[in-house]
């Protein structure tokens, strides 16, 4: 069952002028949209007065933690790394988990990777597994707030060992908490799908993380990705005495972008193709040998993924028997999978935002849109999860120099603790209550069985 609760600015009114950034958003028109209406599941919202408590002491974690971990997320932003060379972030994550009272495990999996646990887990207590990302983009550095998400990781982490401490000071085990740091998730480089192949996944029972995203939602769309490689190989000569002589590679590249251009027009709505060429050949007066483009490739379910993959496929091999050109098509090992967001775990966390003063949009033309992909969709079709994505103060799109800059900021610090929140409130709904990770898990089995039988249209 569930309610519909109108929000007011007179309710609003009654969480206080502590946070003043929070309420001057409410000017923003963007903002007052998204707090017209939230869901609340009266059934998940039904807490037992441990999950109450432990909840208070999560929060109350966090929140003495806010300067040092404003401090820690500022370290990430100004150092930006890219996938797989993220040393200093992990250098800053391992050391203050350490102080915290983890056990650590540095350089997991990989030399940028990491592992930081606190409690137990034997049957049937849960493990729950907290994501921190840490990687930048090239040029434009955290263009897509993962030094946040780095944050909200370790705050969230901070917050449910908090919990857990608290019930072991009664001799309770409730279960078990780990950080897991995860490198490279952007540009396909696929940090969670290397730890999902070394098996770190079957140590968890559900797994948490958050986005910084230009509004606040619990259930993203988020596409199932595959990177292609096309090479183009033709045969130079002089390009003003014998062109005539020559194989053009850069005509082929030129081909297979204008044909995905043609295929774009009967493409499915929520169907994406872009790429750029990465050689295009090295002198003008040479006909050029060799060229390659880079491609990815987005459809909402893996299923879908495979017919676009197809149809890319005869526009590449087109462009080679129109010029004569032999081609490699070489697609990425790592496949990011959709994200399938867990039904109870999401309600558990929208119940929740009441709690952390978190508004959630509502407007479902920004809501049921896609807004990209990640290899946590993998780790997705595996465990319970979710993966919402918060507002950080500002409405331009991840990706962009304008967003970076949202990123370090000290307004981006007040929603990102409200996320580490909302968050270590969820984990210990579960943990105070295992029945609904059965729920959950058998949900995670009957999504996956129902996306096995669907049928492309
Ligand atoms: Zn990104
Ligand atoms: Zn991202």
């Amino acid at each position: 069952m569930s309610t519909l609760r109108s929000i007011t600015n007179k309710t609003y009114a009654v969480y206080g002028l502590k946070n003043f950034i929070y309420n001057n958003r409410l000017q923003n028109t963007q903002v007052k949209k998204n707090l017209s209406l939230i869901h609340v599941d009266t059934q998940t919202s039904k807490m037992s007065t441990q999950a109450v408590d432990l909840k208070k002491i999560a929060c109350q974690a966090i929140d003495e933690s806010t300067a040092i971990l404003g401090q820690l997320s500022q370290e990430i932003w100004n150092n930006p790394e890219l996938a797989f060379e993220e040393h200093k972030a992990h250098a800053t994550l391992t050391k203050f988990l350490e102080k915290q009272g983890f056990d650590i495990e540095h350089h997991y999996t990989s030399p940028t990777g990491f592992r930081a646990d606190f409690g137990t887990s034997e049957h049937p207590q849960p493990h729950v597994v907290v994501i921190s990302e840490y990687d930048a983009l090239p040029e434009i550095g955290h263009a897509c707030g993962h030094n946040l998400i780095a944050e909200v990781g370790v705050a969230t982490g901070i917050g449910i060992k908090a919990a857990l401490q608290h019930a072991l000071e009664t001799n309770q085990q409730i279960g078990k908490v780990t950080v897991l740091g995860t490198p490279a998730e952007e540009n396909c480089a696929g940090g969670k799908i290397d730890m999902i192949k070394h098996g770190v996944f079957n140590d968890f029972d559900f797994a948490l993380m958050a986005h910084p995203f230009k509004i606040t939602m619990a259930r993203p769309l988020k596409f199932a990705l595959d990177m292609v490689t096309v090479k183009y190989h033709g045969k130079p000569s002089h390009a003003a005495g014998f062109p005539w002589e020559g194989v053009n590679a850069l005509d082929a590249a030129v081909c297979s972008y204008n044909n995905i251009s043609c295929l774009r027009q009967q493409m499915k709505p929520n169907w994406r193709v872009h790429g750029i060429i990465t050689n295009g050949g090295s002198k003008p007066n040479i006909i050029p040998e060799n060229t390659e483009l880079c491609f990815y490739l987005r459809a909402p379910t893996v299923a879908e993924l495979k017919v676009l993959s197809q149809k890319a496929t005869q526009c590449f091999q087109a462009a080679a028997m129109a010029t004569g050109c032999e081609v490699d098509i070489e697609f990425g090992e790592k496949s990011y999978a959709n994200m399938v967001t867990n039904s109870t775990l999401a309600g558990l966390y929208e119940a929740n935002t009441d709690e952390a003063k978190v508004a959630l949009c509502t407007d479902e033309a920004l809501t049921k849109s896609p807004t990209g992909s990640t290899d946590f969709g993998n780790v997705s079709q595996l465990l319970p999860s979710i993966h919402p994505m918060y507002y950080i103060g500002t409405s331009v799109a991840n990706h962009t120099r304008e967003f970076a800059v949202a990123s370090g900021t000290q307004e981006a610090q007040d929603y990102t603790l409200r996320q580490s929140k909302c968050l270590a409130m969820t984990a210990i709904d579960v943990l105070c209550n295992p029945n609904l990770l059965v729920k959950m898990k058998e949900e995670l089995h009957g999504q996956l069985q129902q996306k096995q039988k669907q049928t492309i249209g």
